[in-house]
């Protein structure tokens, strides 16, 4: 196990699609030791999810491992570290609504970005199973953001008024009180 580096904007792999990963792939020694270092370097990077083309490994890979509790975001409810092999979202409905995010691949900044809010995931768990799991509100933007690492997609691209791009120190100072 080991932490791995993130990579940034500009590096071309967080621009590539990202290969599905092969079903006997799945459990073997490879693959469990990718999942680890993800593992590790999501928690000494301290963020909330990570997709495999972040440390520049460009398969269909994301886990998430978000603590619950009162954030900024409200009183969420935890998930607790899932992984998500071969990802595809659809959206349920047309609503949509707007988060701040930040991501480990963009460092410093943070983004005023608007969603579907609620989404159907179907995706391959670690023991090769096939399954659906529903997600609302916040939770269904933060798997969609990690699933758009898998389509070279970053958080940036959404972002709908240029304005709500701002560093982190100035999104403290001037944009979070204006969002209460
Ligand atoms: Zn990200």
């Amino acid at each position: 196990m080991a932490v791995r580096r993130i990579i940034r904007m500009g590096h071309p792999t967080l621009r590539r699609e990202a290969q599905p990963v092969a079903e006997t792939a799945i459990g073997g020694n490879a693959f469990s030791n990718l999942i680890n270092d993800m593992r590790d370097t999501l928690r000494d990077y301290g963020g909330i999810g990570l997709a495999a083309p972040q440390i520049d490994e460009s398969v269909q890979l994301v886990i998430i491992d978000l603590p619950g509790g009162q954030s900024r975001y409200g009183d969420l409810e935890a998930l607790p570290l899932s992984i998500y092999i071969n990802p595809v979202v659809t959206s349920l409905n047309t609503e949509t609504a707007g988060y701040w995010e930040g991501c480990l691949s963009v460092p410093g900044l943070r983004g005023f970005v608007e969603r579907p809010q609620h989404i159907r995931l179907t995706y391959t768990n670690e023991n090769g199973t096939r399954l659906e799991r529903e997600f609302s509100d916040f939770h269904a933007t933060v798997i969609q953001h990690e699933i758009d690492h898998l389509m070279g997609t970053l958080y940036i691209d959404h972002i709908q008024d240029p304005s709500l791009l701002a560093f982190e120190e100035e999104y403290l100072r001037y944009l979070v009180p204006a969002e209460e």
